[in-house]
């Protein structure tokens, strides 16, 4: 009998059908555990390594049946508010078992090698018919590197292309482990001002800008990972000026990195919600889309500066169009005021 791989990962949740994370169709295993804190983040309920409980107001009907089958005490109910102290609570699931509207839920749970590539696999005609494939994501992936390495190991056992999506503050030596089985590298570069790069994310950014030229040195021996895709993403108020892109710009261009992509990634407001079922607010909530006039000209900034091939440098996500209030896509005028940019660079 083949021996069960014993290696566990802390798992936020497997994403299928994403188009956002690599080429064609792919699954996404999000990782919980994070090694920056953005105050952008998009998944703040993958930032604790730990798995933490979440309440869905709008499932709720108010009948405290949680409060009451909490052995710590750790629920309240507050003008029609599922109240939870964090402080207290065990995320043990005693609730969510009580709970009969499914308005309670644990996010992360433990869960092995073999369990992720045998859920995987059933997608494995989507990757085969669309050039896809998994990523793994987070979180941080490289928090928990044994996993990582030993699962796009088995997705190259299976023929499946891989990609790693990470934040660059790498713990030392992980990227050794995991980066002979990965296809894509997924790299963000933020923020070129350490000083902002601290504020926005907790850490200056001297480490994550480092890590890619020895993780590019590595690349260049080595001959894996074969692609690498840079990726800013673009907030308001935060990293949407001409200095931070040109900044990021001259730092491919000097070190001729020569990514096969850098995507500039368009804020978006869909995260809301995720904070407040963690009970907390997110303080981009007031912000709109970014104008697709900003995000054209950021485009430009970044192919006058980094020296790499134009058809490589593309802003992706969703956009306010101006006054038109019209979608670019299609001929027909559309009743939508943004417009959507996905998709590979035009062929070189
Ligand atoms: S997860 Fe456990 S400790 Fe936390 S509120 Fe529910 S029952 Fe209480
Ligand atoms: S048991 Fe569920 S439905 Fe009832 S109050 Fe608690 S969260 Fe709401």
């Amino acid at each position: 009998m083949a021996e069960k791989n014993t290696i566990n990962a802390h798992l936020l949740e497997i994403q299928r059908m994403s188009t956002e994370d690599g080429p064609g169709i792919r699954t996404t295993i999000f990782l919980k555990g994070c090694t920056l804190h953005c105050s952008w983040c998009h998944n703040p309920e993958s930032i604790s390594p730990k798995p933490q409980l979440q309440w869905l107001q709008t499932n709720c009907m108010g009948c405290q049946l949680c409060v009451a089958a909490c052995p710590n005490n750790t629920l309240s109910y507050v003008d029609n508010q599922i109240i939870i102290d964090r402080d207290i609570c065990e995320a043990c699931g005693i609730c969510v078992e009580e709970c009969p509207t499914g308005a309670l839920e644990i996010m992360g749970q433990a869960i092995s090698v073999d369990e992720v590539v045998q859920e995987v696999l059933k997608d494995k005609a989507y990757f085969e018919k669309s050039n896809g494939g998994i990523t793994v994501s987070g979180g941080e992936p490289t928090m928990q590197a044994d996993f990582v390495a030993e699962f796009l190991k088995r997705m190259k056992e299976n023929g499946i292309h891989t990609a790693l999506d990470t934040c660059g503050m790498i713990p030392p030596f992980a990227y050794e482990k995991i980066l002979p089985y990965t296809d894509l590298l997924l790299y963000d570069l933020k923020e070129i001002d350490s000083v902002k790069h601290r504020k926005f994310t907790g850490n200056p950014n001297e480490k994550i800008f480092n890590n890619l030229l020895t993780i590019s040195e590595w690349m260049k021996i080595h001959g894996k990972p074969g692609e690498l895709w840079i990726r800013t993403p673009i907030i308001p108020d935060a990293t949407d000026t001409e200095e931070n892109i040109a900044g990021i710009g001259k730092f491919i261009a000097e070190n001729n990195l020569q990514p096969n992509r850098w995507e500039l990634c368009a804020f978006n407001n869909l995260c809301n919600d995720k904070y407040l079922r963690l009970g907390t607010r997110w303080i981009f909530e007031k912000y709109d889309l970014l104008e697709e006039e900003k995000l054209n000209h950021l485009t430009e900034v970044a192919k006058k500066s980094c020296g790499i091939n134009d058809k490589r440098v593309l802003w992706t996500g969703s956009a306010k169009t101006k006054e038109t209030k019209i979608s670019k896509r299609g001929n027909e005028p559309q009743p939508v005021n943004y417009c959507r940019i996905t998709g590979l660079p035009e062929e070189e």
